[in-house]
């Protein structure tokens, strides 16, 4: 029998038992149930809600610095349980072992990044145009957050939302993908066990149509932090608009690597290959175009496809294994759907494009690495994120070209350019249309301390990460007070001429 892991509500742990049950399987071996937690009610969110409501009154007056200390305890316990973490990220969403401890060190980073922010939660203070007048803004928290977030980095980015949400003193329902909840909760019983107080920090599992609807359209919600497909980012966009909260969606991408005649080619093949089939592709940054200059583009699809054929594909938890299953069988129709598109399209298949089955295999949702060529800008696997492993390479004439192609979707997250050329690095930074742009070095690899997101359908809103100008943007409002001590009605801007 799989161990059951529950709600956290008002600091209580519950299991609510008015639906059936979801099980959470491991992708790489689906008779192994890595637990299994509750499908909630309206009810259940609303309980949630309203505890996290309740605690907001006593947190948000708790100076950020001692809030922080609560944080540091996460990192701290972060980092001793970080190997157990890892595993389990492996074991319930399929990423390499050594990709699933980054997942862990992703959120160890943000704890104690976060943890800072606790004493540098900066307003400003300026000079008044009036005498003895001062004028500030200082920073106040939102009020109660849904954080809702994606299987695809279990740990990371449930971190990404949750840390900065309590340092800046707002109070927290998360609900996490019905696909990873174990490491979810697991996550979050950290924060228990750190001693966060009851009800600051609340957790509902639950299905995305049901749970997550529910608590992103809660009335007594102030803000949402989502992270996900654009469908559901503009559903919630939507929603919300009419309600007037505060919303910030991260959602897809399709994100190109410019391969210059110029480039380091070892270097450009290592990372495509990186960007393109880490994470089996399941990377919201992952890199699903290769723009390659014409003058090398013989020679780096060659070198390109070679490496992706021999790519060992596997359970992460081998240590040879370099790439894992997809994360359930509905992405992985989804992905042969797109091969099939692609084919009929007029694209050509180099290598790949099918379920991989047989021994091991047959235990999972494991496919062939895939690289098509001959596509054009109008194909839908040019165009649609397709959340997989599964890359196009493109033939560019010139620089303008290859910029051109690259900015050519609805997408708008992450770039990339491998060249030794100083001046068109230069031009790229400028005229890449993303939120983050790459130089010699792939689309993925974002680092905790500068903020991140993306522009068109990629992100809407405030970007995560980072401190001000990032996440303490997104939990926090300016609150700008200005305080009189003349003793007298003074009136700005207005002049005795
Ligand atoms: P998804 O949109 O299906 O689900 C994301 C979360 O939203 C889950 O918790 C889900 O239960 C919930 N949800 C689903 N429908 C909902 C609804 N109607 N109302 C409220 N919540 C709802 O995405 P996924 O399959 O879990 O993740 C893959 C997607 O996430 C990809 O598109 C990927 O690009 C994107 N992603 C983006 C980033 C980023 O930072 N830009 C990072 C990781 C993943």
């Amino acid at each position: 029998m799989a161990e059951r892991f529950c709600n956290l509500i008002a600091g209580r742990w519950e299991f609510p038992e008015a639906n059936p049950p979801i099980e959470s399987v491991n992708p790489a071996d689906i008779s192994d149930v890595v637990g299994i937690v509750p499908e909630s009610t309206p009810e259940d969110v609303n309980r949630a809600v309203e505890s996290a409501r309740k605690a907001y009154s006593g947190w948000r007056l708790v100076p950020p610095p001692r809030r922080a200390e609560i944080l540091f305890r996460v990192a701290e316990l972060l980092v001793k349980n970080k190997h157990f973490l890892g595993e389990l990220v492996t074991r319930e969403m399929g990423k390499i072992l050594k990709e699933g401890l980054g997942d862990v060190q992703e959120a160890i980073d943000m704890a104690y990044y976060m943890a800072g922010e606790g004493r540098r939660l900066a307003g400003e203070t300026v000079p008044s145009e009036l005498p003895d007048k001062d004028c500030k803004s200082v920073r106040v928290p939102i009020g109660v957050f849904a954080l809702i977030t994606p299987w695809n980095f279990p740990i990371a980015i449930p971190a990404w939302k949750i840390l900065p949400a309590l340092v800046a003193g707002n109070t927290v329902v998360f609900k996490p993908s019905s696909y990873t909840p174990v490491c979810a909760t697991r996550f979050v019983e950290l924060f228990v066990e750190a001693g966060l107080p009851e009800g600051v920090l609340n957790l509902v599992h639950g299905r995305g149509e049901t749970v997550g609807r529910v608590l992103a359209e809660h009335p007594l919600v102030d803000g949402v932090s989502f992270t996900g497909s654009t469908k559901v980012g503009e559903a919630i966009i939507k929603s919300c608009a009419g309600i007037g909260k505060e919303v910030s969606c991260e959602m897809g991408g399709k994100n190109p690597i410019i391969v210059m005649d110029d480039a380091d080619l070892e270097l450009a093949i290592e990372g495509s290959l990186w960007a393109s089939f880490g994470t089996t592709g399941q990377r919201c940054t992952a890199s699903s175009r290769l723009i390659v200059h014409r003058d090398v583009y013989d020679a780096f699809l060659t070198g390109f496809t070679e490496r992706a054929k021999n790519l060992r594909v596997g359970c992460g938890l081998e240590e040879d294994t370099d790439m894992g299953p997809l994360i359930n069988e509905t992405q992985l129709a989804r992905v042969l759907h797109y091969v099939e598109v692609g084919k009929k399209e007029g694209a050509r298949l180099v290598t790949g494009g099918r379920r991989l089955t047989g021994g091991v295999f047959d235990r999972g949702y494991f496919m062939e690495p895939t690289v098509f060529t001959d596509v054009t800008e109008d194909m839908r696997i040019a165009r649609e994120e397709i959340f997989g492993p599964v890359v196009s390479v493109f033939r560019a004439d010139s620089f303008t070209h290859a910029i051109q192609l690259a900015n050519s979707t609805d997408y708008g997250l992450s770039s990339a350019v491998y060249t030794r050329d100083v001046n068109r690095t230069a031009i790229a930074e400028r005229e890449l249309n993303s939120g983050l742009v790459y130089i010699n070095a792939p689309t993925i690899g974002a680092e905790i301390q500068l903020p991140f997101g993306g522009i068109k359908k990629s992100g809407s809103g405030h970007r995560e990460a980072g401190g001000r100008g990032g996440a303490i943007d997104m939990f926090t409002r300016m609150k700008v007070i200005y305080r009189d001590f003349s003793g007298r009605l003074q009136k700005a801007q207005i002049r005795e001429e």
